[in-house]
């Protein structure tokens, strides 16, 4: 794991919308599916579990291998994943996340479930028992996967507890990290089919970092989701499609429950967000049809880019 003792960083690992795209023309933004790594404050958090989160996977498998040479003695791997909702590319990738598979991890796991069923149930019917080699119950991390319903609920990191605190709270605009505290406040909306998708707020100190992908915008924007993203310093959002895709009369996009490149930037300024990674890039998309974007849209704002596969931020 990473040393981010005082620091805040943000590693995009995969940051393409509803499937992988491994092709040579898509390489530069990346092929992976949703997955973005936070480091802060010597917490490591995990947006998403799409294909990105294989490769990050491996990398903290090398760091653990070097941190001492018996496997006693070796930093065990703790990380908590947050998921937005349990549509495959955003999850398709954690039976290969390898850190699962050693004892050693401490893994925790939140989302939430609007099923009959519990989220463990569901991610063990999706991704393992009849699709995969090993049943859920046979992964050997210590791994605890927890529901949280959504807007009034907060987690907690703090080197005074092992584990996550989970708070319910009346007025999340009250809560602010009290010293070494990293404070996760969750956001539920269902702006994207069928049964929603929950955002994240990652708050160290007085800087925060916004997570708001799949989510389709509303005429004059979300406003809950600008209060929600206020001040933040970087905010990631679901931009998969051109103004024209997305209203073409031939194959239109409304109701798919993803946003515009200019939905995303209307989020950024009613909520005054310092920086915005347009995130979940559309499929088909070519690095020189996203690049060509990018420069559109800097040329309106210069504070905002596409997340690009491999990319790191540094918020602190
Ligand atoms: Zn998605
Ligand atoms: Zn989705």
């Amino acid at each position: 794991m990473k040393n981010s003792n005082g620091k805040f960083f943000v590693k995009f690992r995969g940051t393409r919308g509803s499937f992988p795209t491994p092709s040579k023309s898509q390489l530069e933004y990346g092929g992976n599916t949703a997955c973005v790594e936070v480091n802060v404050n010597n917490n490591l958090i995990i947006l998403d579990a799409g294909t990105g989160i294989i490769g990050l996977g491996e990398d903290l498998v090398i760091d653990h291998i070097a941190s001492a040479t018996t496997s006693f003695d070796r930093t065990p791997i703790n990380a908590t994943l947050l998921l937005s909702h349990i549509h495959q590319d955003h999850i398709q990738g954690f039976p290969f996340f390898k850190p699962a598979h050693l004892t050693s991890t401490n893994l925790q796991v939140f989302g939430y479930s609007d099923f009959d069923e519990g989220l463990d149930e569901i991610l063990s019917d999706l991704l393992f028992s009849k699709s995969f080699p090993l049943d859920l119950g046979d992964i050997a991390a210590n791994l605890n996967i927890t529901n949280i319903s959504g807007n009034d609920e907060i987690i907690i990191l703090s080197p005074d507890n092992k584990q996550p605190i989970i708070k319910t709270v009346t007025c999340k605009d009250d809560f602010i990290p009290q010293g070494e505290e990293v404070i996760i406040s969750c956001y539920k909306s269902y702006a994207h089919p069928q049964n929603g998708v929950m955002s994240y707020k990652i708050a160290y100190k007085d800087k925060s970092v916004v997570y708001a992908t799949d989510r389709e915008g509303y005429i004059g924007g979300d406003k809950k989701l600008a209060r929600f993203a206020r001040n933040c310093n970087l905010l990631i959002h679901d931009a998969q499609y051109t103004e024209e895709d997305y209203s073409s009369t031939m194959a239109p996009k409304q109701g798919f429950g993803h946003s515009t490149f200019d939905m995303a930037l209307d989020i950024q300024n009613q909520s005054h967000a310092k920086q915005l990674a347009f995130f979940h890039l559309e499929p088909s998309y070519s690095d020189e049809k996203i690049s060509a974007i990018e420069t559109e849209y800097k040329n309106k704002e210069p504070n905002c880019f596409v997340a690009k596969e491999g990319l790191e931020i540094e918020i602190i």
